[in-house]
């Protein structure tokens, strides 16, 4: 026997067919005698539409009724899946955050959980109960609903896991598991069988939405074995017995992978601007005059590149924002001008951030070069590069995403065989 945490994203709980279905796997699950607890998604599209009417009602909207309205979709799908449970025979009760409780920090919208009591779902356990967790909310220090940022339901999901000392997190969704790249962009993509933390870590944070970031980072920190599987797959089919070996990507330590590649996996991540302030005095402190003041409104530059003119007395100095916050981020650096120095500020938006991730690139040289001239080759012109141990990123305009993805998956040996 072992013990349990399923999770269920949005399209995999879209209608009420889909639940039934969800039902049936969590059936399987506790007919081979295993503990579970279930961690619910809204239905797929519901979140974006309880966004939009929080949007519509203020643009400028209070962040903790922002939380209280975008939680509730959650909430449905949790109470329809207890009863769908109930009504084939299987013991299960709802939870929503502030019943478990999870609790979070006060950073509404995007909160941080610090801490679960667990024990009234394992207590539950022994008596044959399926704990039905809404994911993606907690209640703050200030005793409100807050949630976990878009995508948190998996991070939900590997928070209990650890809180109730789960043998495994299962995410199930709508691909069959962590693919060398979004097999929705490349069709060759290939189901990785395991991936380490580290490189996860990478992917998710570059653009892969997959998985949270957040979850794998709890994931690693506390040691919780993740599994990445789909939701399609016939329940019946799947053996759930003492030895079966879960379908779908494992996520684990760097040590499990015995068959180490230089080139993991390629993401990419969507809606970047560029800002350059041209014609600066180089002199020291002019980094912290620009990246100083947009710290301080929470604009998060990503790729900085600088370049000095020929005689050494002027630089350019260019980088990244989310294209959200690319409006946010102008009017900081107008209104610093003066103090900045710059003559003229230019910005761009539609821009992707093509990202190539692999643990091997830490021992392999070169790496990142074969990209370039790949990249070349199809006449794809890189605005700006940054690299790390393990990944390097380009950017690009938005128009060749696919193309570079694709070329890059082929350059790189990804490619499927069939
Ligand atoms: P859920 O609603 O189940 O949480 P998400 O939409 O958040 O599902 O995540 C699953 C999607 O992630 C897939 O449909 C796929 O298009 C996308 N994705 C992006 N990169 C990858 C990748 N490397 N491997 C698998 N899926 C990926
Ligand atoms: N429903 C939330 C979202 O769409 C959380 C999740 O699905 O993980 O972001
Ligand atoms: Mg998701």
């Amino acid at each position: 026997m072992a013990r349990i945490v399923l999770k269920f994203g949005g399209t995999s709980v879209a209608d009420m067919d889909r639940i039934r279905n969800v039902a049936r796997h969590v059936k399987r699950e506790v007919d081979a005698g295993h503990e579970v607890a279930v961690v619910v998604s809204a239905m797929s599209g519901k979140t974006n539409e309880l966004v939009g009417w929080a949007r519509d009602a203020s643009p400028m909207h209070d962040a903790r009724e922002y939380d209280s309205i975008v939680a509730s979709g959650e909430q449905v799908t949790a109470g329809l899946l207890a009863i769908t449970l109930q009504g084939i025979g299987v013991d299960a009760r709802s939870w929503l955050g502030w019943q478990i409780p999870i609790r979070t920090n006060g950073a509404h919208g995007a909160a941080r959980i610090e801490d679960i009591d667990g024990s009234e779902i394992i207590k539950r356990f022994e008596t044959g109960q399926v704990a039905v967790v809404a994911g993606f909310q907690g209640i703050s220090d200030d005793n409100r609903i807050a949630t976990l940022g878009r995508g948190g339901s998996d991070t939900s999901a590997v928070a209990i896991a650890a809180a109730i000392k789960a043998d495994r997190c299962d995410i199930y969704t709508d691909v069959d598991g962590v693919y060398t790249t979004d097999p929705r962009m490349a069709p060759k993509a290939r189901r990785l069988d395991k991936i380490s933390f580290e490189e996860m870590l990478e992917m998710a944070s570059l653009g892969a939405k997959v998985l949270q970031v957040r979850s794998v980072e709890l994931a690693m920190v506390h040691g919780v074995t993740m599994f990445v599987r789909s939701s399609f797959d016939d329940p019946d089919s799947i053996d759930s017995g003492p030895n079966a070996k879960p379908t779908g990507t494992m996520i684990c330590s760097e040590e499990d992978i015995v068959e180490k590649q230089v080139v993991t996996g390629i993401a990419y991540s969507r809606d970047e601007a560029q800002i350059s302030l041209r014609r600066l005095p180089d002199k020291p402190g002019i980094s912290a005059a620009i990246f100083g003041p947009l710290a301080q409104e929470y604009v998060n530059v990503d790729m900085i590149v600088q370049s000095v003119s020929e005689d050494g007395s002027y630089t350019d100095m260019t980088f990244t924002v989310p294209e959200g916050d690319m409006e946010k981020a102008t009017k900081v650096l107008e209104a610093n001008k003066e103090k900045i120095g710059y003559e003229i500020m230019q910005n761009d938006k539609g821009l992707v951030k093509v990202s190539v991730i692999g643990m091997g690139m830490r021992s392999h040289a070169g790496v990142a070069a074969t990209a370039f001239s790949a990249l070349a080759e199809k006449g794809i012109n890189i605005r700006a590069i940054t690299t790390s141990e393990i990944k390097f990123s380009v950017l690009i305009d938005a128009d060749y995403t696919e193309l570079a993805v694709r070329t890059l998956h082929t350059v790189y040996g990804l490619d499927s065989a069939a």
